[in-house]
Formats: structure tokens, sequence, C-alpha cells
């Protein structure tokens, strides 16, 4: 039977499934989705309410958030296959049971052995305890180990991340960066293991970087698609700590600022000789009883000037005076 026929199969018993008591107050089971070939399985906890209408996997505000993670990460939706913990949804939102899990485990199994993913990510902390029993997401999150065959990368649900974002969000995104290098790794593990070399897991990759806003990928710029309530531009401006990065356009050859002309007041040169030593005589202010005119020298105040004489500017030639008719040039 191929991948997809099982997965069918499973979706048709699970639809009619009541093995627990969560088929009393489900509208919708929400089986899972995806591509049956995919090498990218995301596991999380349980349908919430959106996901319960609409018998979809994170439908609602964390599978926005998922679904940003995926396009940053270069994956489209569809090359990946969601799914949950629990198949239907627990009234009040409330964590699902061991009892609950327990019955619905063999339906999870069965798709994993189906689609066969090369990377398992848990999202949330019971979907962790599968492979990570007794630990605490908080202190294995992004810890990647192998098994299987395979690799398995725990991070925070989506949920968790929109609730804490100044704490867990950055994790949730740190740790989803890691992917693209765990899924290069895993195909290699897959690869060796077909013609018979084990490999060893390598070092986890390392933690990415804060992204500047400039090089942030268009997923964290794009916020009209998004609820404003999930906007993840903040954290990622570092030099503006809980200010929205505001999308800018650069439009190329644009004109630059006009020169507006502006009249500068030049400094009266005072004669220290004569000037007051009160200090009333600024720069740009008329002359004072007892000083010089602005731009007069102490020479051309001597010959009674009141203006300066128009200084010669270095390569400028000079203007030759009109002839007057009749008068004889001279060398000097
Ligand atoms: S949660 Fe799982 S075991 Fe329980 S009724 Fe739904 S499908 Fe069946």
């Amino acid at each position: 039977m191929s991948a997809a026929s099982e997965l069918e199969k499973i979706a048709r018993e699970v639809a009619v499934c009541t093995k627990c008591d969560l088929c009393r107050s489900r509208t919708n089971t929400v089986p899972g989705e995806g591509s049956p070939t995919a090498r990218v399985m995301f596991i999380g906890e349980a349908p919430g309410f959106h996901e319960d209408q609409q018998g979809r996997p994170f439908v609602g505000q964390s599978g926005q958030l998922l679904n940003k993670l995926l396009s940053t990460v270069n994956l489209q939706r569809e090359q990946v296959f969601i799914a949950n913990v629990v198949k239907c949804h627990p009234p009040q939102n409330l964590d699902p049971t061991p009892a609950q899990m327990a019955a619905c485990k063999p339906y999870l199994d069965r798709q994993i052995e189906a689609i066969n993913p090369r990377l398992i990510i848990t999202l949330g902390r019971f979907s962790m305890a599968r492979y990570w029993p007794g630990q605490r997401i908080s202190q294995i999150h992004g810890q990647v180990k192998q098994a299987d065959g395979r690799l398995y990368l725990p991070m925070f649900h989506p949920a968790a991340a929109l609730r804490d974002r100044d704490r867990t969000l950055p994790m949730f995104k740190a740790d989803g960066f890691k992917i693209p290098a765990l899924l290069e790794q895993a195909e290699e593990i897959a690869r060796n293991e077909i013609w018979g070399y084990p490999v060893e897991s390598k070092p986890d990759p390392e933690p990415a970087r804060p992204l500047a806003v400039a090089e942030a990928p268009a997923i964290f710029i794009e916020t009209a698609q998004v609820a404003p309530e999930i906007q993840l531009e903040p954290d990622i401006t570092p030099n503006a700590p809980g200010q929205p990065a505001v999308p800018v356009t650069i439009q190329e050859n644009a004109p630059g600022p006009e020169k507006v002309p502006v009249k500068v007041k030049r400094p009266a040169r005072i004669n220290p000789a004569v000037a007051e030593p009160s200090g009333e005589s600024l720069p740009g202010m008329a002359a004072l009883p007892g000083e010089i005119a602005p731009g007069l020298s102490l020479a051309e105040a001597s010959e009674g000037r009141t203006r300066p004489k128009t200084p010669a500017v270095p390569g400028k030639p000079r203007r030759k005076r009109p002839a007057i008719p009749g008068e004889q040039l001279s060398m000097w």
C-alpha cells in the first residue's frame, strides 16, 4: 500500500474513532495533512478551536506562525506533513490526558511509518515526550538527536512562542532556522544508511544570529498578511527593541534634497585697540561706536573707508576698465 493510501485509510478510521472521550466533544477530526512523501514532519499537541472547526491542523494563529517559519526556511506547507498527538479537539483547550494520547498513539505511529520522514520536529512538550520522556522542553529545545535513521528536533509550540514573545519566540525562531541544515544532514544519514555506511550526526548547527532588518527574510517584513498580534518584527530589530520594523522603499536615482540658498552672516572684524572689552560686539552685529565696520581691515579703517575693498577672487580674471578715448597706455 502506498503512503498516500495508508494516510487516507488512517484518516477514514480517525473520522469514526471513538477510542477516547474526545470523540464526544469534537466537531471534526483532524487527522493531519501534507505530503505523503514529506521529508519533514511536524507533530503538535492537539487541535484547537479553529482546527476543530475546519478539520485541518495548525490553521489558527499558531498555524500562521508555523507557516511563516516554513516560508523562512524555504519550505512549502505542501512539502511537509503536519499532525498532532491527538486527533480531536480537547474542550476548553485542556491538555490531552495520558489516556487520550495512548488511545490515539497508533494513528500517529502509522502515519510516521507510512511517511518515513527524514526529520521529525516536535512542537510542544506533549509531542516531545514521545521521544524525550521525562525531559523539559525549556531545557532540550533545539537539541537534535538521531535515532531510527532520522533526526529529531524538539521545538516550542508556536502557541507558547506567541504567548511569550520576549523569550520564547526568539528561541522558537532560532530552533526553526536550523531546519535546512538538519534536513541536509538527515538526507546524508539516509543516503549512507542505504549504502551501508551509517554516520554519526554532526554537531548541532550554530544558532542563527539575530537578523538585521535589512537582511531579514521577507517573512518578517511583510506583516500585512499576519494578524497584528503575531507580528514578528520587534525582536529582530536590534537597534529598536519593541519598535515595529517599517518597510522602506528606496527609489534608485531619486533626486537628492533641493539646495536652498542661505544667507550667512559673517562675523564683524573688531579692532581690538578700540573695541569695548565688554563683549558687546558679537559676530554678525552692526559695528558699535568705537568699532570698525564689518569686513574692514585696520588699514582700510584708517583710510576712512566704510566698506572693504572688493578682494580679488583667485582665478577670476579682472574686468578691464573701458578705454577712455585718447588715453595713453602706460606700462605702469
Ligand atoms: S483523540 Fe484519537 S483516540 Fe481519541 S477519539 Fe479522537 S481519534 Fe480517537
